[in-house]
């Protein structure tokens, strides 16, 4: 544990942002160097001062695992707009994680000053899912599958943890990384009653694991609502910013440590993470 100028032990939670703060300073000094081995090294040798040993790898499914969020924020705009709310791409970013029932209910009473019920949110989300389906499937991240393969192969477990509802997820789940993943390590907005930015799913993602302690767990995000979760879970959070968003967005929720995507995070991975042998 590192000590403050007092010689007293900094707070873990403090002890995470000072990483993050220092890598963040890096990127703004040699932001066209981002991606490059320099700066990641740099990276990599200030972020292994915390040395994780978890049991279970949490991932968020939309803009982690699949790159879905163009589709998804089409599919927002389309569908919202004939119930007459407005809602742009850029709505669908915001709320990302968030169950997309909760959203609705939301913009609803915002924009048409009413209360709805669950069930009419959902036939609502229906609509959008069934546009989102329309569109050609949205094909996996590079490097996501390598990454689940070397988790795999040091006997951490893996599970996802997305505030997604669409009924045929867990089977596509399944089908795309059923060498990793079975049904029972997936949490969806089914799942629980209060979706992201609630710490609730990934409370439960850690429970379907057999993990009790949130120190054994590692959640991975790209959406700020989904940080904020999995902060709020205390677990140590790793965000992807695959998307539009200012990677600050992602810092102010309190994210360990911040990739540009999936790749960058398979290469670092070994030097944040120790392997407990299996
Ligand atoms: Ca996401």
């Amino acid at each position: 544990m590192p000590l403050n100028k007092n010689n007293l032990p900094i707070p873990i939670y403090l002890w995470h942002r000072e990483v993050l703060i220092f890598k963040i300073v890096i990127d703004n000094t040699n932001k066209t160097d981002r991606t490059n081995k320099e700066s990641s090294s740099s990276e990599l040798k200030n972020s292994s001062r915390r040395v994780l040993f978890p049991k279970v790898v949490l991932f968020d499914m939309d803009g982690v695992l699949y790159n879905s969020m163009p589709n998804h924020a089409v599919a927002w705009v389309k569908s919202m707009s004939e119930f007459g709310i407005h809602f742009t791409a850029k709505d669908a970013y915001a709320t990302e994680g968030a169950r997309g029932i909760d959203t609705i209910r939301q913009y609803v009473k915002n924009q048409l000053g009413k209360d709805i019920s669950l069930d009419e949110a959902q036939r609502m989300y229906n609509v959008k899912t069934r546009y989102f389906h329309e569109m050609l499937e949205a094909p996996i991240f590079p490097g996501v599958i390598p990454l689940m393969r070397k988790i795999k192969s040091t006997g951490i477990q893996i599970g996802v943890v997305t505030g997604s509802g669409q009924r045929p997820l867990i089977k596509r789940l399944l089908d795309d990384f059923g060498e990793f993943l079975d049904k029972d390590h997936i949490v969806t907005a089914y799942d629980v009653k209060r979706g992201k930015p609630y710490p609730d799913s990934y409370l439960m993602g850690l429970e379907k694991a057999g993990v009790l302690s949130p120190a054994e767990g590692i959640v991975v995000e790209n959406a700020p609502l989904g940080v904020r979760a999995g902060v709020a879970a205390q677990i140590f959070t790793i965000a992807v910013n695959s998307g539009p968003l200012p990677d600050d967005d992602l810092v102010k929720e309190g994210a360990n440590l911040i990739f540009n995507n999936i790749m960058e995070l398979l290469t670092a991975w070994d030097g944040i993470v120790k392997y407990i042998e299996p």
